[in-house]
């Protein structure tokens, strides 16, 4: 229903591939323009019927909402789909790829409190099933357990915001060590897909995963790289970006992209080959610009030449850009000019660093 840069229709297709993330089978999608929502229901009543009539053609278990839902929305949606039918929001469907995804002890707490605190709440929701599974009986003892239950949360809340605090000192006094080793770190930072993965893998031989999915890659990982000169550098993956990603994930996952922050360089990897390279573009920077990491320098790669239908266009918007470098993480071009355009870049500091070492 509400219209922004990316238009509705990209916005969907984002949506059907983090849905196949999460491991779910699209069967189709639709939209409504309204004024503005339905207090009730998000969509109007027509929709709700249109898409009741798909749910039983095409028997689907799930059905996603682009924007965030009120808990009572979510209620009133469940009741008119009927049945066993699951109705979620962006942000659930976005944490259950956080939740697959946590590979780490840090990320694990993290998702678990980014959950905690959706679900705070929405509690109302479990509780008035099971009023109604009882035929009305236990209606204040409903009421009651609620509270119990909300109480349960927020200490669980509270116990995960101290845990998490104490991982992130370690890890900062660990990070603290590491820097004092004369190697610069460089972090890929970029729209989700973009190829990040895919260009960590082919730099380092490592097996971060790498698959044409959103959110392939959830923590930070640091491979070492060594050039061909004897130089070497740290080269960490981040968490990639995506156009609406809500304000509370991209809290909860600060520590993540923390990182970002103690980098010397920070290389920008672009999807060139998309439609909205662009708007990503602007995305990425929108949110370093948040992250306030604006002092580190930035190299733009831009990535999948090998994709484009004019290649040899793309290359020379790149050079009227400058500081701009072609790649295809995938056939490996351009990745010797990407690799000098970074100790250029980094010589500054290395320069730094080794007037330090005696
Ligand atoms: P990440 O989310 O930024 O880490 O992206 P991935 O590394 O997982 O890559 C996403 C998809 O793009 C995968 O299917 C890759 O095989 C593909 N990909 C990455 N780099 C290139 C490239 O240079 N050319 C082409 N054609 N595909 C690429």
């Amino acid at each position: 229903a509400k219209t922004d840069s990316f238009g509705i229709e990209e916005s969907l297709k984002e949506l059907a591939q983090l849905a196949d993330t999460a491991g779910l089978h699209v069967v189709g999608s639709t939209y409504q323009k309204l004024a503005s929502p339905n207090p009730r229901t998000y969509i109007g009543s027509g929709k709700v019927a249109e898409i009741k009539t798909a749910i039983q053609a095409l028997e689907v278990e799930t059905v996603i909402f682009d924007d965030e839902l009120s808990p009572g929305q979510l209620r009133n949606l469940e009741k008119a789909f009927g049945g066993d039918v699951r109705v979620c929001d962006r942000t659930a469907l976005i944490l259950d790829i956080f939740n697959q995804r946590a590979a780490t002890h840090e990320a694990a707490l993290q998702v678990e409190l980014a959950q905690m605190e959706y679900q705070l709440p929405r509690l109302t929701r479990l509780w008035t099933h099971l009023e109604r599974q009882a035929g009305g009986k236990v209606k204040g003892m409903g009421e009651k357990q609620i509270e119990v239950d909300k109480r349960i949360l927020r200490d669980r809340i509270a116990a995960l915001k101290k845990e998490l605090e104490s991982v992130r000192r370690h890890r900062k006094l660990y990070r603290n060590r590491r820097v004092s080793v004369p190697i610069p770190v460089v972090s890929l930072v970029g729209y989700t897909n973009a190829g990040k993965s895919t260009l960590l893998n082919r730099l380092t031989g490592s097996n971060v995963l790498a698959e044409d999915r959103l959110f392939a890659t959830l923590d930070p990982t640091t491979r070492r790289v060594q050039v061909k000169n004897g130089k070497q550098f740290l080269l960490t993956d981040t968490v990639g970006f995506i156009q609406k990603l809500p304000t509370m994930l991209v809290a909860a996952f600060r520590a993540t992209l923390e990182e970002i922050s103690e980098s010397s360089l920070l290389v920008h990897v672009v999807d060139i080959s998309h439609p909205l390279a662009e708007q990503q573009i602007d995305t990425v920077e929108k949110v370093l610009s948040e992250l306030d990491v604006s002092s580190a320098p930035v190299l733009m790669v831009w990535n999948k030449v090998d994709k484009v239908s004019d290649p040899e266009k793309v290359k020379a918007e790149a050079k009227r850009r400058g500081d701009v470098v072609c790649i295809s993480a995938l056939t490996g071009e351009g990745l010797d000019d990407f690799c000098n355009a970074i100790q250029e870049k980094l010589k500054d500091s290395m320069v730094r660093v080794e007037a330090l070492v005696p």
